[in-house]
């Protein structure tokens, strides 16, 4: 049995408290996971299960554009500080929805190559007066809370590898943490500590070995090199943390959450195979010097791209008798683990939804017992969770009143096939064509089992307490609160606040968008307010977006709640804020040689934001209007459409190969419409 002890989230407001001294009446969210137990978790009960019918909108704030809204706001002392694609910061009067002021790092169009799941963020971070962001170029800026002037900014990757920052920074102490994304792009992931107060760079680790010849880091990374094997630095060999990053002030140390390896492939990057460490892992890491103290490695020689870079949550909690501190993550896949957060044991582990890629984990060696049938070839296979994971970076909460974590949770297969080849540096070294009659097997099989809930989730037990299935995939992070409330925004363009306790939906409100953030929760001069990002985008949009083009969806907002509020949105309007008209494609005039030119070239340059064969993506390009196939080279080589993201692509690719490219979409197009 495992009772919740104390209420962990609680002691981490105390905290802040101390820190900051809010004002009486006041309550602050001032970072991304609330305490730092990260677990979007807030004592506040003003708002609770039995008024909840009356919560009503407070304001709302337009955002700045129609691509992912991920970012978790954080409210320090009234004011409410939030951040949107391309890393565009803005305070907010908390009570009225003032803009106080708007910071716009504006950072180069170019870095949108880069990032492959939308150029989204989660979120900042607050200390002592300042609002720190990491930017998707990977810089680290400090802003100061009351002007949004700039008070240092560090840049902490190298911009001449494929390198951006999506997480939001974590703060402890005097010193912010940051990673960083790129495993699709060759990277070599890692974390760094900086001074909050200058900027100064403290500590870095990375999380992959790099080249033995330029000598190891530290010991922990000879470790690592024993489990690679050929030229593995070549192709970077990833591992980055682009999200999960708790701190435990308490017992010293910072957990960092890691993701696949680059390239997916294990072959490709490990000849003879090995667990390939520290990808897919939860490392703790000493908060003062970065020194490696555990690791629990979640996928041994991952290739599925089933990052364990979700929020981990830290509780204190009594197992068998006995009070142990935990780490509990939800990660891609598919397991819930509960760790002792001292020591790195694991404690135990169940599945959260059907998977396919192990049927357990050995408690003896905390080692997966894979099926060896995931471990794909050039032949696709199916395995599941796909890469989307049963879990991704949408936040799960856990609450030390009910004792349960709420998951948005997804059930998905999908087809993983080897390349023939693979050069360093290109591509993830998997095919994502051929096969044609395995891959249609897949996708309807896919198609017809994939669904998604939102799960209440005992980690006494390992079992489902209660869920709320969702018609379509797509939901939105978590929030738990004091008053035995859950809220979630919903794929269907909805706000809902759920029973913590029973599951029972008690409130809901159409907002003409998807909220697929976290929501926060916070008071100011005795009223709690409600907050979340309604904004549908992200990797899931990016890649799959035809299967949303139902969706009908307003303007991207921030959205404030509070009971009693009476503020409206505007008439949704008639035509869909993201998703297009569908237009038949022009007929095919270019040859099969150019086609094939076409469909290489887009894998190497166009499918990471465009989908794999243009199914779906940020545009669907299966479905470009007229005008667009007239000024397609004029946006490819031309770069005009570069305010929307898409920017230039004239160093890489000439006329010749842009109009390859465009005979292949359009042989895709007609491939795929009406069917
Ligand atoms: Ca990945």
């Amino acid at each position: 049995m495992i009772a919740v002890l104390r209420s962990a989230a609680a002691a981490g407001l105390v905290l802040l408290a101390t820190a900051c001294t809010p004002a009486p009446g006041n309550v602050d969210w001032a970072n991304t996971g609330n305490g730092w137990e990260e677990a979007h978790y807030s004592p506040l009960d003003q708002i609770n299960a039995d008024n909840v019918g009356e919560l009503g909108l407070a304001w709302y704030a337009d955002l700045n554009t129609d691509r992912g809204q991920e970012a978790t706001p954080l409210v320090v002392d009234g004011v409410l500080f939030n951040t949107e694609p391309w890393n565009i910061t803005t305070a907010y009067d908390a009570v009225t929805g003032e803009q106080l002021w708007r910071y716009d790092p504006e950072v180069p169009l170019r870095f949108g190559r880069l990032a492959c799941c939308d150029i989204v963020t989660r979120g900042a971070a607050y200390h002592d007066g300042k609002v720190i962001i990491g930017t998707l170029d990977g810089r680290l800026i400090a802003l100061d809370a009351a002007t949004g002037e700039e008070v240092w900014s560090t840049l902490t990757v190298d911009n001449s590898a494929n390198y951006t920052i999506t997480g939001a920074p974590r703060v402890s102490g005097d010193k912010v943490f940051i990673g960083n994304g790129g495993a699709e792009l060759g990277v070599r992931g890692y974390v760094s500590a900086y001074d909050a107060g200058t900027g100064e760079m403290i500590w870095r680790w990375h999380t992959v070995p790099g080249n033995p010849a330029d000598g190891f880091e530290n010991a922990a990374m000879e470790m690592a090199a024993q489990t690679w094997s050929g030229e593995w630095w070549k192709a970077g060999g990833g591992g980055t943390v682009w999200d999960g990053i708790s701190v435990d002030p308490e017992l010293g140390l910072v957990y960092i959450g890691t993701g696949n390896g680059s390239p997916w492939v294990r072959k490709w990057r490990s000849p003879e195979g090995g667990d390939n460490l520290f990808l897919t892992s939860i490392v703790a890491l000493d908060i003062e010097t970065g020194e490696y103290r555990w690791h629990y490695q979640t996928v041994p020689g991952e290739e599925w791209d089933y990052t364990a870079t979700q929020n981990m949550v830290l509780a204190d909690i009594e197992l068998d008798g006995e009070i142990r501190h935990v780490l509990m993550q939800a990660p891609k896949n598919g397991f819930y683990y509960v760790l002792d957060r001292e020591t790195g044991e694991l404690l135990s582990a169940e599945t959260l939804a059907p998977i396919s890629w192990a049927s357990g984990i050995d408690m003896a060696t905390g080692r997966p017992i894979e099926n060896p049938e995931a471990r794909y070839g050039t032949v696709p296979v199916m395995v599941s969770p796909g890469a989307g994971g049963v879990h991704n970076w949408n936040p799960m909460a856990f609450s030390p009143d009910t004792g349960l974590a709420y998951i948005p949770i997804t059930e998905t297969y999908m087809a993983y096939a080897a390349a023939e080849n693979y050069e360093p540096g290109r591509g993830l070294g998997t095919a994502f064509s051929g096969h044609d009659d395995i891959r249609r097997q897949i996708a309807e099989y896919a198609d017809a089992n994939t669904r998604s809930w939102l799960a209440a989730w005992d980690p006494a037990t390992q079992s489902e307490r209660w869920r709320v299935p969702y018609p379509q995939k797509g939901s939105g992070g978590v929030l738990a609160t004091g008053g035995n409330l859950v809220f979630q925004g919903t794929i269907g363009t909805t706000f809902a606040a759920y029973n913590a306790t029973t599951g029972e939906k008690v409130w809901e409100m159409p907002v003409q968008n998807v909220p697929i953030a976290a929501p926060i929760t916070y008071m100011v001069d005795g009223v709690q307010y409600i907050a979340v990002n309604a904004g549908w985008g992200g990797g899931l949009a990016h890649v799959e977006r035809a299967a949303y083009s139902e969706l009908h969806l307003g303007k991207p907002r921030l959205l404030v709640f509070r009971l009693g509020g009476t503020a409206e949105l505007p008439p949704l309007p008639e035509e869909s804020f993201v998703v297009p008209e569908l237009a038949p494609p022009p007929p095919l005039t270019g040859s099969a040689e150019q086609v094939a030119l076409g469909e290489q070239l887009y894998g190497a340059n166009c499918a990471i934001c465009h989908g794999n064969a243009a199914r779906g993506g940020v545009k669907d390009l299966r479905h470009m209007a007229p005008d667009t196939h007239a000024a397609f080279s004029e946006i490819v080589l031309g770069g005009s459409r570069a305010a929307n993201g898409m920017v230039s692509f004239a160093d890489v690719l000439s006329e010749e190969e842009s109009e390859a490219i465009h005979q292949y979409l359009i042989a895709r197009a007609n491939e795929d419409w009406g069917g």
